[in-house]
């Protein structure tokens, strides 16, 4: 199970995913949108990662919740949906101790508001291609007997990895990317690598 240490440790494995990947991820938005991505991670993360620093969190859903104050403080269209996102995987992680029933249901409830917000469907070519193989991986793994959740978690990186891996061959129809059409195939989707890269930093 996830306690609030375990929470913590992690976000602080994304960050450094994040810090490796910064330049490509900034690359993959040149040349699919407006090149701000890394930029805007950046800022996010370092208001998350200094918030924590000082941050009382009993629960998951505290840490995640700090995380999702400062994506909402961020610019760009992925600023908010990754704030609504940890938002409401917060909301569901609210308790000393989590397992994969309660991460299934709030992997699944924030890929939904995503949707909701943000309009893409799977194939779109946004954050979205990422996020609902890697809820599905997790429903699936908390149907029936309750799962090991190093193994559930292990199985939604592998998902969240093919999904953001797909991406680079589709056309996108939602975000900046829509507006440069062909330019933009065979480029990965930021979002979708950053969905990959977090859910990846859950299994060590
Ligand atoms: P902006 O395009 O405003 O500069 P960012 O660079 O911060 O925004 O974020 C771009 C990312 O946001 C894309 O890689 C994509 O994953 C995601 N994105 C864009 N539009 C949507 C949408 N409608 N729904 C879900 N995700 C989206
Ligand atoms: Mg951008
Ligand atoms: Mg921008």
């Amino acid at each position: 199970s996830m306690n609030a240490s375990d929470a913590r440790r992690w976000m602080e494995r994304f960050f450094a995913a994040f810090d490796r990947e910064q330049q490509a991820l900034t690359d993959l938005d040149r040349r699919s949108g407006d090149g701000d991505f890394g930029a805007n991670l950046r800022s996010a993360l370092n208001r998350a990662r200094t918030a924590l620093a000082t941050a009382d969190t009993a629960t998951p859903g505290d840490v995640f919740d700090v995380v999702s104050t400062a994506f909402l403080n961020t610019g760009g269209t992925s600023g908010p949906l990754f704030g609504m996102w940890f938002r409401h995987l917060a909301k569901a992680t609210r308790a000393e101790t989590v397992g994969v029933a309660e991460l299934a249901r709030g992997f699944a409830d924030a890929t939904a508001t995503v949707q909701r917000l943000g309009g893409a469907k799977p194939g779109d070519k946004t954050m979205v291609d990422a996020m609902v193989p890697a809820a599905e991986a997790l429903t699936a793994a908390s149907v029936g007997a309750p799962g090991d959740l190093r193994e559930a978690l292990t199985a939604a990186a592998a998902a969240a990895r093919s999904g953001a891996d797909a991406t680079a061959d589709l056309l996108a129809r939602r975000g900046r990317a829509s507006y440069v059409g062909e330019v933009a195939r065979g480029v990965l989707d930021p979002g979708a690598v950053t969905v990959a890269l977090l859910t990846e930093a859950a299994c060590p």
